[in-house]
């Protein structure tokens, strides 16, 4: 089974991908994560992301492409995955349909995670000071929910009304 999590910074995506992943058996891949550990680990990579993660931007879709095709290379997904965080816009949209199409496994289901965005404020500043992230603060969390309603919502197809309901409450 081949899940794709979709929703806004502090919706939650990683909280329902670890039961999924209980559930299910299958590995958790959050390119968060994936970003979090190259920063750690010092490598160019890493450093590049770092910069664009603390504005709350978009780390590009070239290096979030090589990310995604690495991590899908290997053979823990054999019987599928729990993707978190990946696509983030139509580009990397796309280039996964691509890329699941060339490994044949194509996505099965994408889920949605609707929450409210005064919930999601305060599960950040909760999460800012239990987990230590740079790119936590109110100002970039604030961006990073512009860039999901600008970039990401536009992947999830719902009717124009809806659309707007959730930006104007965003
Ligand atoms: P959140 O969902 O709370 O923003 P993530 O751990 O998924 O947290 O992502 C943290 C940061 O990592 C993002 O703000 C962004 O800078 C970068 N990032 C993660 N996934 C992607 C992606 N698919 N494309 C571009 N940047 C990404």
């Amino acid at each position: 089974m081949r899940i794709v999590l979709l929703g806004a910074p502090g919706s939650g995506k990683g909280t329902q991908a670890a039961l999924l992943v209980e559930e299910l058996n299958l590995p958790h891949i959050s390119t968060g994560e994936l970003l979090r550990s190259a920063v750690k680990a010092g490598t160019d990579l890493g450093l590049q992301a770092k910069v664009v993660m603390d504005r709350g931007e978009l780390v590009s879709d070239e290096i979030m492409l090589g990310l995604i095709e690495e991590r899908l290379s290997r053979a823990d997904v054999a019987q599928g995955f729990i993707l978190d965080g990946y696509p983030r816009n139509i580009v990397q949209a796309e280039a996964l349909d691509r890329l699941l199409e060339r490994l044949e496994q194509p996505v099965d289901e994408a889920l949605q995670i609707d929450v409210d965005v005064e919930m999601v404020i305060a599960r950040i500043a909760k999460r800012a000071a239990q987990e230590d992230r740079s790119d936590d603060t109110e100002e970039t969390v604030r961006k990073r929910m512009d860039v999901y309603a600008a970039q990401t919502l536009s992947l999830i197809h719902i009717s124009e009304p809806t659309r707007q309901y959730c930006q104007s409450r965003m």
